[in-house]
């Protein structure tokens, strides 16, 4: 066995029951890659081989992919950095028990990828929670909103440290994101850039925040959110994604304040 890396996040799952969850999770669909994300010893890889689904694994430390090449003849498996790596140019589901340090850019990256037909991400907790949290509690925010512009996720198990060696400081949950069929928005990016305005700070109020935004004044704010339907006192923690979204629709329509040519 590898000493593991602390600069990799490497902490390997010693979880049978787990693995067998996460690996049934991922259900792929004939013409389905599935792309494994940090395989550290393999624990994952070796169950998802018997899906019968071609496999990509990819895995920044070279000293792990030598020995996964080594254990699994035929393995593609790629020394590399998921956050920039290629991913396939044809439907996937994206599957890992992710390093800590950049579970979340990992995330992001894949949900945002169009080919991505499902992701099943073991997540430090409060990330996970963060996912699937509701308007008006702490874990809500720009994480939540970014999340289900596009996708819907649910929390498949939870996990403690000694699921795990070495174990981490932190507890685990395993999510389940699935691309959204029909999109909320005809305007992702507007949408996701008014969502990052509108979190600057969650507990500031929604109009505080938008306030300078695109050279928004409060009197060209106020209409746009009583048009919108949308309480001018709102806070941003409190705000569901619906109505940023009518936020938004309210908004770029206007030639002066729309958005830049
Ligand atoms: N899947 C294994 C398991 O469950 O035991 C290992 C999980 S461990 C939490 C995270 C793995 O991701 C490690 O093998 C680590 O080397 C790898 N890793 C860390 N950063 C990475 C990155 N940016 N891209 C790809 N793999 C990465």
């Amino acid at each position: 066995m590898a000493k593991p890396k602390k600069k990799w996040g490497q902490n390997f799952l010693r979880n049978r029951g787990a693995v067998e969850k996460i690996v049934a999770a991922v259900e792929p669909e004939p013409g389905d890659v599935i792309v494994e994300i940090g395989p550290g010893e393999g624990v994952l890889t070796g169950k998802l081989l018997e899906l019968g689904h071609p496999l990509v694994a990819l895995e920044i430390d070279p000293e792990l992919t030598g020995r996964l090449a080594a254990r699994f003849a035929g393995l593609d498996v790629r020394t590399a950095d998921a956050l920039d790596a290629p991913l396939p140019e044809g439907p996937y589901r994206a599957v890992g028990n992710l390093p800590y340090n950049v579970g979340t850019p990992i995330l992001r990256r894949v949900i945002a990828d169009p080919n991505c037909r499902r992701a099943v991400f073991m997540l430090q907790k409060e990330v996970a929670d963060r996912l699937v949290a509701k308007p008006g509690t702490e874990q809500y925010g720009y994480l939540t909103l970014y999340g289900q512009v596009f996708a819907e996720a649910r929390i498949l198990m939870r996990l403690g440290p000694k699921s795990f060696y070495p174990p981490p400081r932190v507890d685990s949950a395993v999510v389940v994101l699935d691309p959204l069929a029909q999109p909320r928005t005809t305007d992702r990016e507007g949408l996701l850039e008014l969502i990052s305005t509108s979190f600057r700070m969650r507990r500031k109020k929604l109009i505080n925040n938008l306030i300078g935004w695109r050279g928004l004044t409060r009197a060209d704010i106020l209409p746009v959110l009583t048009a919108a339907g949308v309480d001018p006192d709102i806070r941003a923690e409190q705000l569901s994604l619906a109505e940023v979204e009518g936020v938004r629709s309210c908004l770029f329509p206007f030639p002066t304040i729309g958005r830049v040519p």
